[in-house]
């Protein structure tokens, strides 16, 4: 990556030839249901920019969910993972370990929330280590209900897909769904019509599981501090407080899903530390290896040895390289000081976002932390979806060379997931071009 100019450039249109050779082939080879964001094929990415076949530099707003956090092909991670692949690629740590798995288990250990005794586990997908944060719950409380919340997204294995809230186009025709999973309202600051407080609306998530559920039926609690795919969703000051002492005090395991929040992202290294949450289990992946696959699951020791021996695992889990990777993902997040880094866009992008909305009133909410932030769009002086809006302002960043991605249950939520390794200027020049692309929408 270390050459590749950091600056937006385009020599075709969007998609350009190469690219649209690729997906005809894409089409006929790879199954109908792998959609894509965009149809452009990379060849080279790092820092702010993703260069595709064309030669075209596009500025990555989107950090391929969320998982480039540290940049893309970042030194110290091709470094380190060059290494580990000259000296063995994989032996599985449930035959003969190895030290990286230990390693990247210690670093999360020391790095998650909380200072009591932790032990880890590692796995290959965000939606993986949930399910093994599930299974763990389990064992430990001798319970089987789960709770999850509106807007939720937490996979598409079968468990996770029963987690998961959005039926298209995650869940439709893929039932039947795993048993024993309860929804429960979420806190939703923008579209709580009565400016539900966070306790407040905790207490009315409590309410529903107590009645509907109930306490002693109940193993386990998730959630995402901040809800990725339902559309970045901040919850009111002192909702996960309440619902994580609430868990404590009715020996539920409370469980963050920090997949997409974690590991610098948020301004914090785990958005629970924003308001000082400690959850019993914290689920990871994404950010966690700078694009190796790896997830986690970490948390409080007793709960995380409850499972026999050889109930968790997996051949790959915590494979070498990956953990290889995630050790020099961690050491640059620290010597980079990327927590602070995260911050600083979430200023730049927030006040960019806050003077846009003043002036256009399609613009319903700005919101998020750090380098994950959203808008959600509406008709003009209401709070109804403007999934429409959010495709047109989407594909036309895409025509100017801007990759940003959509979300949100109502598919009106544009969101922005920079890599931390991009520069202001890239940065200013994309929300520059999204500006435009409101205006002529
Ligand atoms: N949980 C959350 C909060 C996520 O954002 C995601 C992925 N978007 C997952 C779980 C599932 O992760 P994966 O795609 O790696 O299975």
């Amino acid at each position: 990556m270390s050459d590749l100019e950091q600056r937006r450039h385009l020599v075709t249109a969007i998609p350009g030839p190469r690219s649209q050779e690729l997906m005809a082939r894409k089409h006929a080879a790879v199954a109908a249901g792998i959609g894509v964001t965009m149809p452009v094929f990379a060849v080279e990415a790092g820092g702010g920019v993703v260069k595709d076949v064309d030669g075209n530099t596009l500025i990555d707003l989107g950090s391929g969910i969320a998982v480039t956090t540290v940049g893309n092909s970042a030194p110290r991670v091709v470094e380190a993972v060059q290494q580990q692949a000259e000296a063995f690629t994989h032996t599985c740590f449930m035959v003969t370990p190895y030290e990286g798995y230990v390693a990247v288990a210690e670093a999360l250990n020391r790095l998650t929330p909380g200072d009591h005794e932790k032990k880890s586990a590692l796995f290959n997908s965000g939606a993986e280590a949930v399910e093994n944060a599930i299974k763990i719950a389990r064992a430990h409380t001798k319970r089987q209900a789960v709770v999850v919340f509106d807007h939720a997204y937490h996979g598409r294995t079968n468990l996770t897909m029963a987690m998961t809230a959005k039926s298209m186009p995650y869940k439709s025709g893929f039932g039947p769904f795993a048993p024993e999973v309860y929804r429960v309202p979420l806190s939703y600051p923008f579209r709580d019509a009565k400016q539900v407080d966070g306790p407040a609306a905790a207490r009315r998530a409590i309410d529903v599981i107590e009645k509907q559920v109930g306490a002693g039926n109940l193993a386990a609690v998730v959630i995402e501090p901040i809800q990725g795919e339902g559309g970045f969703i901040v919850p009111a000051d002192g909702f996960l407080p309440a619902l994580s002492t609430w868990c404590s005090a009715n020996g539920v395991v409370f469980v963050a899903d920090e997949v997409q929040t974690g590991f610098a992202r948020t301004g914090d290294l785990f958005a629970c530390d924003h308001e000082g949450v400690v959850p019993d289990l914290i689920v990871t992946a994404k950010g966690i290896a700078g694009g190796l696959p790896l997830s986690a699951v970490t948390g409080r020791a007793d709960i995380m040895d409850a499972s026999h021996v050889s109930g968790l695992g997996g051949t790959y889990g915590g494979n070498p390289l990956a953990c290889a990777a995630a050790l020099a993902t961690i050491e640059t997040i620290e010597s980079e000081g990327l927590v602070a880094r995260a911050r600083d866009i979430g200023q730049l992008t927030l006040e960019r976002l806050h003077r846009l909305r003043l002036e256009d009133d399609r613009i319903g909410d700005v919101r998020g932390r750090g380098a994950m932030i959203a808008v959600e769009l509406v008709r003009p002086g209401t709070t109804e979806p403007d999934p429409e809006l959010a495709r047109v302002v989407a594909a036309s960043a895409h025509q100017a060379g801007v990759i940003v991605l959509t979300c949100g249950t109502y598919g009106n939520v544009l969101r922005f997931l920079p890599p931390l390794a991009i520069s202001d200027e890239l940065l200013t020049e994309a929300l520059d071009i999204l500006t435009t692309a409101f205006q002529e929408a």
